[in-house]
C-alpha cells in the first residue's frame, strides 16, 4: 500500500497552500467551501489566487484532517490562534 504522506505545496500571491495526501479524510470541507480554489478535476487542484485570501484561509482552517494547511507569504496575520478568553469576572 502506497502511503506516502508527501506534502505539496500550492504557491498563491499571498498564501501558500500545503496539502498531504494521506492525512485527507475525503470530507471535501474544502471542495464545498470554495469549488473556485479546490476543484479535484482540475491540476493542479489547489489554485490560491482564486479567493479571497481571508475565506481561502477560513476553509483551509476547517478541513479536519489537518491535510491542508496554509502559510501567509504577504506579511498579513500568522496562522491563528484560537482567541484567548480571560473570563475572570
Ligand atoms: S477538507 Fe481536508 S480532509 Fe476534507 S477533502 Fe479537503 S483536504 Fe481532504
Amino acid at each position: 500500500m502506497n502511503r506516502s504522506t508527501g506534502k505539496k505545496s500550492y504557491e498563491g500571491r499571498s498564501i501558500t497552500v500545503t496539502f498531504e495526501a494521506g492525512r485527507c479524510r475525503h470530507a471535501a470541507e474544502c471542495v464545498r467551501g470554495l469549488p473556485e480554489v479546490f476543484d479535484t478535476g482540475r491540476r493542479p487542484w489547489i489554485t490560491p489566487d482564486a479567493a479571497d485570501a481571508e475565506r481561502l484561509v477560513d476553509v483551509v482552517r476547517r478541513c479536519p484532517s489537518g491535510a491542508l494547511q496554509y502559510e501567509r507569504v504577504d506579511g498579513g496575520e500568522p496562522p491563528a490562534q484560537p482567541p484567548r478568553r480571560h473570563d475572570h469576572e
